[in-house]
């Protein structure tokens, strides 16, 4: 085996050990500066909740992420979820692992039950081959030793994009987007998506296990835009 081999999934730089795939200048990149551990706003020091979610507070009680949607974090996720880049799924969820040992430590994170991933619609899980959030949290399951459910959750509905719509609009798109298949054995949930973003698909699914007898809902996403 070559151990001069291998190289940083995003810059190409050569890398000592191999298990990581990122350099220790990318690494520094994905680090997240501080943040509220409610809503994920930025803060200047870590909180459990600030004066944004004081206004609108999310259906969720916590959230964990990895980093922002910034360089190089935001080619990597793009390139895993739109370009096929499945393999990419250890790398990424190591840094999830990061943030949530951080959170555990900051934010006074205590961990789930079990871990659920934000499910595709079938036709989409289809097309693509994948569901990126199932393979984070399938590497996430074995490192935490916890379990995973992947067929609890589903979503019902092939909803249009999110992207562009107004906020009345995405409420609408998403009305009865998911349902559970079948009674809900857990009272801590940890829900892993990819990308956090308006966070209106999050919040639908966390009042949908909130009417299941869910107590806490923790939402870890790889990046915050
Ligand atoms: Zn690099
Ligand atoms: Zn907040």
């Amino acid at each position: 085996m070559n151990i001069f081999g291998f190289r940083c999934v995003h810059c190409q730089g050569q890398l000592a050990v191999a298990s990581h795939g990122l350099c220790c200048r990318c690494n520094r990149l994905v680090q997240s500066r501080a943040y509220c551990g409610k809503c994920g706003a930025e803060l200047p020091q870590n909180a459990m909740m600030c004066g944004q979610c004081l206004r609108h507070e999310p259906s969720w009680d916590r959230l964990v992420m990895a980093g922002r949607y910034n360089e190089p974090l935001s080619t990597l996720i793009h390139r895993f979820k739109f370009q096929q880049a499945f393999w990419l799924d250890r790398t990424l969820a190591r840094l999830l692992l990061l943030a949530v040992m951080k959170a555990r430590r900051e934010h006074g994170l205590t961990l789930p039950d079990v871990l659920i991933p934000v499910p595709l619609h079938h036709f989409r899980q289809w097309r693509r081959g994948y569901n990126q959030a199932d393979l984070i949290a399938g590497w996430l399951s074995k490192w935490l030793k916890m379990p995973c459910e992947n067929n609890l959750l589903v979503r019902a509905k092939h909803t249009p994009t999110q992207r562009g719509l107004t906020a009345k609009a995405r409420r609408q798109n998403l009305k009865n987007a998911f349902r559970v298949k079948r009674k809900i054995p857990h009272q801590r949930i940890a829900l892993i998506d990819d990308v956090i973003t308006t966070g209106s698909t999050l919040n639908e699914i966390a009042k949908l296990l909130r009417k299941q007898g869910v107590q806490e809902i923790q939402v870890w996403g790889l990046a915050k835009t």
